[in-house]
């Protein structure tokens, strides 16, 4: 059973979707040994809105490659992170878990900083883990912000290489100008923020200047290595830029070029930068012609609106990051694939960050880890245009309180708070608020009076998913004590 599961997985990958109907076990074996394991790219970056790139509405910033990706893909229009801000949102990437789960959310500290001392902790199973035990080659460039110290960087969590800054380009800060003042300001020496390679620091403070251009190099190597020989094992490059999270910055190419100022030419450098991997993998120089790579692009979490014009845009979407409202955690998703399309066109259906593990896992051949509970689901049926895709609800979680959950097209939040405002404590709702958002998805009209029975029913999920989490030891919570500091 386990052989034709495989090799219809297989099937699928190539696309000949009506043979897998007839597929018999005496053929698996001539088969399985046919086509090699996919490559994958996933291209995260850092507080892009639902409405920065110019496939998801916005009049101003120029995304061509990003367009042609979805033009040639898909354009998934109801994709979402976990968490509504960056380290817990990169933890359910990689481990396909709700960061409630393995101590990567806390109500105190909501993400990792420079004195923490925890971080993802080494019983998790990485994206990157699984695949390099089975075979793969693995690269992290970029923000990690999952623990800057071992054992919880990049190279101890399954990547063979780390090139990046470990946390968020904010940090650090050593100039006694605000963050707001220093927000467009491209004073990259106000932040004293470590460039590692490896394990070992490389450039301090690190020209932020020119670092979406360096990751960009860094990973096109990556790609081109890596399908230098038809004898290469298939990868997997998780490539996380540190922008457009502010403060802003950009190489000289791109300077003062996007009618939509500075923050429009940062998004459009990760753009660029988008065109030139897809350019690195579309030239598969002797790469095994019948290995696929697919490329997910999208988002850790909603636009910064504190920061204003320097800030992204959630487009008709509510709020932004730091809340749970749908512009906090809907992000501009783009998948593709080469040489194979995917089945192209807009896809409504849900999906998730949390669903990169097992489809990933799915489309190489691999078993997810059955040890553990996992919080994805397998997209490869949309992806592969095979049928609709599993995910019915997403839980929204405020650090560690469950604040919202949908079901299909319902929403019901429980708590409410809007992003990085002076209200310092959430709004309870009870009875919930409920959304339509196949009508609203910009949660105006609070439909909860009409319908009590839906209301009772997202209250239950919500309730029978909350007892599916078990005390852990939080992550974030930890610092290094003040006599250990440098
Ligand atoms: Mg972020």
């Amino acid at each position: 059973m386990r052989l034709l599961r495989i090799s219809s997985r297989v099937l699928c990958c190539l696309g000949f979707l009506t043979l897998a109907a007839t597929f018999r076990p005496s053929e698996a074996l001539a088969l399985e040994a046919a086509p090699a394991p996919p490559n994958f790219i996933v291209i995260f970056a850092d507080d892009l809105g639902y409405g920065d790139l110019s496939c998801f509405g916005h009049p101003n910033i120029r995304t061509p490659h990003l367009d042609g990706m979805a033009a040639e893909g898909q354009k998934w229009t109801n994709f979402y992170v976990a968490a509504c801000v960056c380290t817990p949102s990169r933890a359910a990437l990689l481990t396909g878990r709700y960061p409630i789960r393995n101590g990567m959310t806390s109500d105190r500290r909501r993400v990792l900083f420079p004195d923490s001392a925890g971080g993802l902790p080494p019983s998790e199973i990485t994206i990157a883990r699984l695949l390099k035990d089975h075979g793969y080659h693995t690269a992290c460039i970029g923000k990690w912000h999952l623990g800057h110290h071992s054992p919880f960087l990049p190279t101890d969590h399954g990547f063979d290489s780390y090139f990046g800054i470990p946390y968020s380009n904010d940090m650090d800060k050593v100039d006694k100008a605000s963050h707001f003042e220093l927000a467009g300001e491209e004073r990259y020496q106000a932040y004293n923020v470590p460039l590692m390679r490896d394990k070992t620091i490389v450039e301090r403070p690190a020209d932020q200047r020119t670092i979406t251009r360096r990751y960009t190099e860094a990973a096109v190597k990556v790609v081109q290595q890596a399908q230098s020989a038809v004898s290469s094992p298939p990868y997997f490059l998780y490539l996380a830029h540190s922008l457009p999270h502010v403060p802003l910055f950009r190489s000289e190419a791109f300077k003062d070029t996007s009618p939509a100022g500075i923050y429009g030419d940062v998004v459009e450098e990760i753009d660029w930068s988008v065109g030139q991997i897809l350019k690195a993998v579309r030239e598969n120089p002797a790469g095994d012609k019948s290995r696929q790579t697919f490329v997910i692009f999208t988002s850790d979490n909603g636009p910064w609106l504190l920061f204003k014009t320097h800030g992204g845009s959630a487009g008709l979407l509510r709020d932004g990051k730091g809340s749970t409202w749908e512009g906090g955690m809907r992000e501009p998703t783009v998948a593709w694939a080469w040489p194979k399309s995917l089945a192209r066109g807009t896809v409504t259906d849900m999906g998730s960050t949390l669903d990169l593990l097992p489809t990933f896992a799915s489309l190489a051949g691999v078993p997810a880890p059955a040890d553990r509970r996992l919080d994805g689901y397998d997209l490869s049926p949309c992806l592969l245009g095979r049928g609709p895709g599993p995910r019915n609800e997403m839980f929204y979680y405020h650090d560690e309180g469950l604040f919202a959950v949908r079901e299909g097209r319902f929403k019901a939040h429980f708590l409410t708070k809007t992003s990085y405002s002076a209200q310092k404590e959430a709004v309870k709702h009870d009875p919930p608020l409920l959304f339509d958002l196949g009508i609203d998805p910009g949660e105006h009209f609070d439909i909860a009076k009409e319908h009590p029975d839906i209301v009772a029913r997202l209250t239950q999920l919500a309730a029978t998913h909350r007892a599916t989490v078990e005390p852990v030891e939080n992550q974030l919570d930890k610092r290094i004590p003040a006599e250990q500091k440098p």
